[in-house]
């Protein structure tokens, strides 16, 4: 038996949120230095839409940060917060824009550094994110994220080496799916397996788990079940000893084998293909300011379960759920038609060239 790990990489999507210091009477001050009423009427905007992001009220924060950019263009913090507002918006390229700016303007800016560096990550660019991180910790070696940070990009660089994920989509990307991309980082479960029986662990007494997170960890296996159009089914049992699948919830990051992962799948197989595994998913988030929502909870069921069905690796499109990263965007997250079709190709038919190819041992599969 082979024991294969599968990790998630998070993005370190943090988060400006800084207030500035202002306002006095009629004189306006910012960081101790008098400004023009214009701009103390602008950092009061940029104050109000820290409690707007932190509300997830993401377009009426980007309405009025525009606005404030209007009015004061060379205070860092609002270029910061506008691009993370935007990049919560899914609007990625204006979000890089805005944070560039915001970085231009303030180099040391560590909170910049940290969002913009997760975006980059969250669309692919992972050279890109690299040296923002390193910046970063350059920078700011002291800082409260600096040891995630450092292992964020230990981790990406780890998995850049390995071939789990590319700095740049591959040659033989499919629009249809993703199974070249893949190659030998695919398993499956034999179809004397089906359906497939799946216990999941209640999380009563970790802390910051909730029943809903289980309802959401449900509707990620009936997701891709669907998607399957019958080739791959789940049936719940009521304890572990029955199960091929065991899910459990934690709330401790170091328990994960990656410090930067917010889950993990491990599965065995035999000649025959998969024979079982676990898929172990965090309550907490990795960092506090990209909080576990229910969207990023959902995220992270269908990603993990899509490893737990044999997609060992990631895929370099931020549209798929088996990308190599969680986004920073707070959207209610499908799986993609290349998911869904990926997932179809590879139970297809008998014993299919792919499946020989991952028994028979592959880099990936680690002891
Ligand atoms: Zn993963």
């Amino acid at each position: 038996m082979t024991v294969i790990d599968r990790r998630l990489l998070l993005a370190m999507s943090l988060v400006a949120l800084i207030p500035a210091r202002a306002l006095a009477e009629t004189q306006y001050f910012m960081d101790g230095q008098p400004v023009t009423r214009e701009v103390g009427e602008a950092v009061k905007i940029l104050n109000d839409s820290v409690v707007l992001l932190q509300q997830n009220r993401n377009q009426e924060a980007v309405d009025a940060l525009l606005q404030a950019e209007q009015m004061a263009p060379n205070v860092a913090n609002i270029h910061s917060n506008l691009g993370l507002g935007l990049a919560k918006l899914g609007r990625n390229q204006e979000a890089i824009k805005e944070l560039e700016i915001a970085r231009s303007i303030n180099p040391d800016n560590t909170s910049t550094l940290l969002t913009l560096g997760g975006i980059y990550q969250s669309q692919g660019q992972i050279n890109q994110a690299i040296d923002t991180y390193n910046e970063f910790l350059k920078r700011a070696p002291q800082h409260k994220d600096a040891p995630k940070v450092a292992s964020l990009v230990t981790g990406l660089k780890n998995e850049l080496a390995s071939g789990m994920i590319s700095s740049a989509p591959p040659a033989n990307a499919s629009a249809d799916n993703y199974l070249g991309e893949l190659g030998s980082r695919l398993n499956r479960w034999p179809a004397s397996k089906m359906p497939i029986r799946v216990y999941i662990q209640p999380g009563d007494g970790v802390p910051n788990y909730t029943p809903t997170y289980m309802t959401i960890l449900r509707a990620a296996f009936s997701a891709w079940q669907e998607a399957s159009q019958g080739a791959v089914s789940f049936t719940f049992v009521p304890d572990a000893g029955q199960a091929d699948l065991v899910c459990s919830f934690i709330s401790e990051p170091s328990s994960l084998t990656n410090g930067a992962e917010a889950g993990e799948t491990n599965l065995f197989v035999n000649k025959e293909g998969l024979v079982k595994g676990t898929i172990k998913l965090l309550t907490v988030p990795l960092v506090a300011e990209l909080p576990l929502t229910d969207n990023r909870k959902r995220w992270l069921c269908l990603h993990e379960v899509g490893h737990a069905l044999g997609f060992g690796g990631h895929t370099n499109n931020p549209q798929d759920i088996m990308f190599f990263s969680t986004l920073v965007s707070d959207n209610f997250p499908h799986l993609s038609a290349r998911d869904a079709s990926s997932l179809r190709g590879l139970y297809a038919g008998g014993d299919t060239q792919t499946a020989r190819q991952a028994n028979s041992g592959t880099p990936d599969v680690r002891p």
